[in-house]
């Protein structure tokens, strides 16, 4: 946007820098205080069976009401929480209260459906991570099935040995494991392989291409193909129309997870939604 301004708009590149490091250190010291003062929710956004219409699970999805600046999106205060070492007991906090929804909703009557709470590097490689999600099953009395870890591919290539070790453990435990953001770079799906992952998140990024790239198209086709042969499940992320669920179905893409099928809601939404859909009997309309 620089550029398409022409050359002279550099002399507002330092100032702007400015504001924007000062942004970033305000912003930095409201988060410290976040979490005492109950700013945190989270959204809850089901995953679909894409040829069946049923939900199949949950994915949740933090959210920071600011006192000022209302909803903070999760791509500006996360990467912040992860510099300053805030994203290990906020990620905590996600883990604890994902668990307790999930108690409460099994109280109420709900379907057991699985939640997925996304984990990010530095959370992932705390010494001690592995003992919290485990004492935090123990004492919610959850199933390790019931919960599905996310994980980039970035933080499995970081510290391959450690993190295989890592994964393992929880695997064997039955906990689920999902790679997400998948296909964007880094990793082969060869290599992949060799880490305990039962699921493939494909990028938002295919979906969105797939009525007009053909190219995006062919490699969603591939993901969707190896992830059978490989007996992954595949989710694909990010679809917003009709267009790209039926193209994604033709592909056989199992399953998916997208504005278009549901957006994420708060816990009273999700309840409400998943009231108005029995598990089994719920298919959005384009899926009949
Ligand atoms: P993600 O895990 O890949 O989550 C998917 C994001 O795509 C979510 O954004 C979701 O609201 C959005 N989304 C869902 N359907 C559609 C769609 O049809 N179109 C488009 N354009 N977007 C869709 P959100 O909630 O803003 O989260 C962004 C990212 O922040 C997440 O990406 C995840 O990496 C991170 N994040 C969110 N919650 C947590 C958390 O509790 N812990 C950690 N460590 N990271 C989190
Ligand atoms: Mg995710
Ligand atoms: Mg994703
Ligand atoms: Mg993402």
């Amino acid at each position: 946007h620089a550029k398409a301004q022409g050359r002279n708009t550099c002399r507002f590149f330092m100032p702007s820098l400015q504001v924007d490091v000062e942004a970033r250190l305000n912003l930095e010291t409201d988060l410290h205080r976040a979490l005492e003062q109950q700013q945190f929710h989270l959204t809850y956004q089901p995953q679909f069976n894409l040829q069946t219409g049923s939900v199949i699970g949950l994915e949740a999805l933090l959210r920071w009401r600011h006192p000022t600046r209302g909803l903070v999106p999760p791509d500006e205060f996360i990467p912040l929480a992860e510099d300053t070492g805030l994203i290990v007991p906020i990620g905590e906090w996600v883990l604890r209260e994902a668990c307790r929804q999930m108690v409460a909703w099994h109280r109420g009557g709900f379907p057991r459906l699985r939640m997925a709470v996304n984990i990010s590097a530095r959370q992932f490689r705390q010494s001690g991570f592995i003992d919290m999600v485990f004492r935090l099953l123990r004492h919610y009395g959850l199933e390790p099935g019931l919960l599905e870890l996310e994980i980039t591919e970035r933080v499995v290539i970081q510290s391959a040995e450690h993190a295989r070790n890592m994964l393992t453990i929880l695997r064997q435990a039955g906990i689920c494991l999902a790679v997400d953001d998948f296909g964007l770079g880094y990793s082969s799906l060869s290599y992949l392989r060799t880490f305990p992952f039962s699921k493939l998140k494909m990028d938002q990024a295919f979906s969105r291409n797939l009525a007009d790239d053909a190219c995006d198209r062919a490699i969603a086709e591939a993901i969707v193909s190896m992830g059978r042969t490989l007996g992954m499940e595949v989710v694909a992320e990010g679809i917003e129309n009709a267009l790209q669920l039926d193209t994604l179905r033709s592909l056989g893409c199992p399953s998916g997870q997208g504005f278009h099928l549901a957006q994420p809601m708060t816990a009273a939404e999700t309840a409400a939604f998943l009231r108005g859909h029995p598990q089994g009997e719920f298919c959005p309309e384009e899926l009949l």
